[in-house]
């Protein structure tokens, strides 16, 4: 593995035996390594820059190593977001917002609640930090924080390696194959959410018939938002399962009608703090589920 792939992330496969893989799990949010370039940059300290990451999800994966493959980014999101489309839009130049803050849509509405956060944090890179403050030193010779040409290398050095590995690792796996995008989040009522791009990457059928399901013997309390406005029993989802409904990496891979079949799995890190062994637990015998119906017979 070359030193410049290592600084971007890295693969870890502790299976036994040659077989294609079921299960592949992405960990994009992982990563702590800001390369040089990008911090000259910076406007926010070091310090505070490596701090922001989905915490545990490096090494829930690992647990996992010997039922799946994993990829597990090593490049801070602050370099850039590999969870979100390498199409840089208008919102990703900072030109959505006017100037008494309104918003122009530019996800198709997959976000509930359109506040500032929400809208910076769907950029390719994130331009403010939470307390609104830029993440960059201001670019007065182009009049921006990033320029687009900035971005577009961004693209190409750390997002598009990623994506060309992501991709082979799903070419190379077994058909039907399930994709897990394992994040964590800080907050919220849940302590896990599974998305499946509101019924797009997966399909609601199989996620409210036999994913859900799974879980009801557990003590975890699961968020999901499906297709429409509201669950099978009439009620309305939550705004916190639709905000983690999935991002892009769901959304690109997941084509049931090529049997690739694609989660997001959110994971509150309180939860994760707080019941680690038992989050582990769940998960393991979940990612047991997955594989064993991507077998013949299965609802895969
Ligand atoms: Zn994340």
């Amino acid at each position: 593995m070359g030193k410049q792939r290592e600084e971007i992330f890295k693969i870890i496969d502790r299976r036994i035996g040659n077989k294609k893989p079921r299960i592949i799990i992405s960990v994009p949010h992982a990563g702590r390594t800001i390369p040089e370039d990008v911090k000259q940059r910076l406007a926010i300290p070091l310090e505070e820059a490596v701090t922001r990451y989905d915490e545990y999800t490096e090494e829930i994966a690992l647990e996992f190593a010997d039922l799946a493959v994993v990829q597990i980014a090593n490049i801070s999101k602050y370099a850039i977001n590999l969870n979100r489309s390498h199409v840089i839009d208008e919102l990703d130049l900072g030109v959505v917002f006017d100037p008494v803050g309104n918003y122009y849509p530019a996800n198709g509405g997959l976000t509930a609640t359109p506040t500032l956060e929400d809208r910076d944090n769907e950029r390719l890179v994130q331009l403010f930090t939470h307390e609104h403050t830029p993440v960059w030193q201001y670019d007065s010779k182009n009049h921006c924080y990033l320029t687009e040409k900035e971005i577009k290398s961004r693209i190409k050095r750390y997002h598009r390696p990623y994506h060309q590995s992501l991709q082979s690792l799903l070419e190379s796996a077994a058909n039907p194959v399930v994709l897990i995008d394992l994040h964590s989040m800080s907050k919220g009522p849940f302590d896990l959410i599974i998305g499946d791009g509101r019924g797009r990457s997966t399909g609601s059928s199989i996620c409210q018939n036999q994913l859900l399901p799974f879980f009801s013997e557990s003590n975890m309390l699961i968020g999901y938002a499906g297709y429409g406005r509201r669950d099978i029993r009439d009620m309305p989802y939550h705004h916190e399962a639709i905000r983690h409904s999935g991002g892009y990496i769901t959304l690109n891979y997941g084509n049931q009608d090529r049997g690739i079949y694609a989660i997001q799995i959110e994971l509150n890190r309180k939860t994760c703090q707080d019941n680690y062994g038992e989050v582990i637990d769940t998960l393991k015998e979940f990612i047991e589920f997955l594989s064993n119906n991507t077998k013949q017979g299965g609802f895969f």
